[in-house]
């Protein structure tokens, strides 16, 4: 079975920002708007204050017409980020997209959307179905399996579990194990084929709702919780040569992940089971940061560093999807409004990190 393709011939990793509208309520009470993008730049303009903030990424994104020229509907926000990992996925790549930032600030609203408005998870699989009909034309069969889980307070939970099974498994997290050679892995954690993008969306549907349940009996646990829809693809290509029927298969891993809110990253901690899960955000944020900035370092530089995988659960159960033959992308979501100006920053600075 091959593994897909080694290396990449460009940066393995592409950052960008999306800054959200002012919502009606920051609208209503005149909120000042502190963030401005302009061509790959987002700049934080502190108020009272000649002192600005720049940084540059591969994209910046605006989300309301305000601002000539930057406006990015859920469509170009798809084109140009996940577009991209979906071509590579079908060259045999890996790829990941995670959506980091502030609660509040359009994390689940860009990797979900709504229906009529649709974000980039269910856009994804609507393409993935609409090339693996284009590949079978060269007699390429692809099979899509998929799987949505959360991560809360370093243990997992299956999202996709019936209510027969919901019982039994409830209370108890998931475990990864470590396959010799395909790497860690979720012991028992449900995996679907999907036949059809409704196949996708039906499954979807129970995934987001099952989480939507958990945060409501746990004071809003999902902004506490990182949510990762996971795929697998494999291609299967059948060829006749000398009369010898031969068939060449590739496997590829897709993840995209709506992370934990980043806030409690840097804000005070209380005790107790927050203080817990505070830390426990704070490392996997963390470690993901330094994991993503060392492998973009690495394409970077063709020196192999140390990634700190085994430091947090997620870092480590995307390890092989993460590494040489991968392809990521990290989209960070701020809030335009003065009041988050500190969280914003701590965004801007962490993304800025990770590339
Ligand atoms: P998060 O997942 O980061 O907590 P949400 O995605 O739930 O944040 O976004 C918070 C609110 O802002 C939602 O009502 C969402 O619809 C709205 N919103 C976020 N980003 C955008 C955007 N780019 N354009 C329009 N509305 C947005």
């Amino acid at each position: 079975l091959a593994k897909g393709r080694q290396g990449g011939e460009d940066s393995a990793v592409t950052v960008a920002i999306r800054v959200r509208p002012l919502n009606s309520r920051e609208q209503k009470m005149k909120a000042k708007t502190v963030v401005s993008v302009s061509g790959q730049e987002t700049t934080v303009h502190p108020p009272h204050s000649q002192q600005k903030f720049s940084f540059s990424f591969d994209f910046s994104f605006w989300s309301c017409d305000a601002q000539d020229g930057c406006y990015a509907s859920q469509e170009t926000v798809y084109e140009s980020l996940a577009r991209p990992l979906l071509d590579k996925v079908f060259q045999g790549y890996n790829a990941c997209l995670f959506a980091y930032g502030q609660t509040g600030s359009g994390k689940s609203y860009t990797m979900m959307g709504y229906n009529e408005d649709a974000g980039i998870i269910p856009r994804f699989c609507e393409e993935i179905f609409l090339k693996a009909a284009e590949v079978k034309e060269d007699n390429v069969t692809c099979h899509i399996e998929m799987s949505y889980f959360e991560v809360y307070n370093e243990k997992l939970h299956d999202l996709l579990t019936s209510d027969k099974e919901k019982n039994k498994t409830k209370k108890t997290a998931l475990r990864i194990r470590e396959h010799p050679e395909l790497g860690p892995y979720v012991a028992g954690l449900s995996a679907y084929v999907a036949g059809s993008f409704a196949d996708v969306q039906a499954w979807l549907e129970l995934g987001n709702k099952q989480r939507a349940t958990a945060a409501t009996g746990m004071n809003d646990k999902s902004s506490r919780s990182h949510s990762v829809f996971a795929m697998v693809a494999t291609q299967t290509k059948r060829e006749t040569s000398d009369g010898e029927s031969l068939t060449h298969t590739m496997r590829s891993h897709v993840n995209l992940v709506d992370l934990a809110g980043s806030e409690r990253s840097s804000s005070a901690q209380t005790s107790g089971m927050r203080l817990k899960e505070g830390a426990s955000i704070n490392r996997s944020l963390m470690t993901l940061g330094k994991v993503i900035s060392a492998l973009s370092e690495a394409t970077q530089s063709k020196k192999k560093p140390f990634i700190p995988y085994r430091d947090s659960l997620l870092t480590w159960l995307l390890k092989e999807s993460l590494g040489g033959n991968s392809k990521t992308a990290m989209l960070a979501t701020v809030s335009p409004a003065a009041v988050n100006l500190e969280e914003t920053l701590s965004t801007l600075r962490y993304a800025k990190q990770a590339r």
